[in-house]
């Protein structure tokens, strides 16, 4: 492809417009060619509200990024790929895993890229994290992943709708840094989930995986948020906060000020990596621990939602 390559946007809500429009703008491989959703446009790029009318109209896109939620996110990406079109995927990849397994199945044979993204595993300090755990064993590990859902889903209904995944839609991103950085894999073995009496998805969730890792997700803190993850060992303890940007071994801080690139322009210098070669990038692991814990998961209630 020639660079920059043209690439479409799909979905242009909270994240398209925060994250995705800027890192594509800075990005020397990508150039913003269209956008589909029903009602969001960004200025100055052809819009198409279908994307059956922009797949028609625009053979010569050959990337679309797909930043509409889980639920609807299938049939565009089924769409994209049998049209012939690399696609990118926001988190969670879907609504079921079984879908994922059907548009990788699609993509490879095809010779086509998926690249079901993970934006919180480009976070800075993740990688130097999974490197120093590299060969340690873990004592015990846990993830304390406490936001308000009001600050980061504003009016967004569809969190709370079946498939919305309620808080396992923040909550994933921890598990996506979990599974990165843990030199075994683990697997679930309980969980307590939180509904509000009105939703369809919990709002809080307490997990218990192998290997003494635990979970704490709730959607209900206001005011300093809080994204950690300590795992202790017996060469010392790690502690990750700020979602991924911060190390601590011992409690000492150990990153510097570095110049490292932000989570979406890494996303999108991956994609641009994946792209020629027609190579896939799925990992579904941080999906089949929501998939357990909303199987296995005992159920509680609490007071109705509202946003
Ligand atoms: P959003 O603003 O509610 O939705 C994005 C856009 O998707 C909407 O503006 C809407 O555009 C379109 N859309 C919504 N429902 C649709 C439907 N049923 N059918 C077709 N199009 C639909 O959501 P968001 O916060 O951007 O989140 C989108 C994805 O990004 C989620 O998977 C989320 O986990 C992920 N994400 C979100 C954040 C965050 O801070 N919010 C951070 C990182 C990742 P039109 O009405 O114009 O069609």
């Amino acid at each position: 492809m020639p660079s920059p390559a043209k690439i479409a946007l799909i979905g242009i809500g909270k994240i398209a417009v925060d994250q995705h429009v800027p890192a594509i703008s800075a990005s020397p491989d990508w150039a913003l060619a269209a956008t589909v959703s029903r009602k969001g446009t960004i200025d100055g790029v052809e819009s198409f509200t279908t994307i059956e009318a922009m797949l028609e109209a625009r053979p010569d896109i050959p990337v679309v990024s797909l930043a509409l939620p889980p639920v609807p996110r299938y049939a565009y990406a089924e769409a994209a790929l049998r049209a012939g079109r690399h696609v990118m995927l926001e988190k969670p990849p879907g609504a079921t895993l079984a879908e994922i397994h059907a548009l990788q199945g699609l993509a490879s044979g095809k010779g086509l890229t998926l690249y079901a993204t993970w934006h919180s595993r480009m976070a800075r300090a993740v990688a130097p994290a999974k490197a120093w755990l590299t060969h340690k064993t873990i004592i015990r590990a846990h993830i304390t992943w406490r936001e308000d859902v009001r600050k980061w889903h504003p009016g967004q209904d569809w969190v709370f709708e079946p498939g919305g995944m309620g808080v396992f839609d923040p909550g994933i991103n921890a598990l996506s840094i979990l599974t990165e950085i843990l030199p075994i894999p683990v697997h679930l073995t309980g969980a307590t989930l939180t509904f509000p009496e009105n939703r369809q998805t919990p709002i809080a969730a307490a997990l218990g995986f192998s290997g003494n890792v635990t979970a704490d997700f709730d959607w209900r803190q206001e005011g300093p948020q809080t994204w950690d993850i300590t795992v202790e060992t017996p060469d010392g303890t790690l502690a990750l906060r700020m979602g991924g940007s911060v190390l601590e071994i011992d409690g000492k801080p150990t990153l510097g000020e570095a110049d490292i690139m932000g989570e979406y322009p890494a996303l999108y210098a991956r994609m641009a990596d994946l792209t020629p070669k027609g190579t896939s990038d799925v990992d579904l692991a941080p999906m089949v621990h929501v998939a357990d814990a909303l199987t296995i998961g005992r159920r509680e209630f609490t007071e109705a939602f509202h946003f």
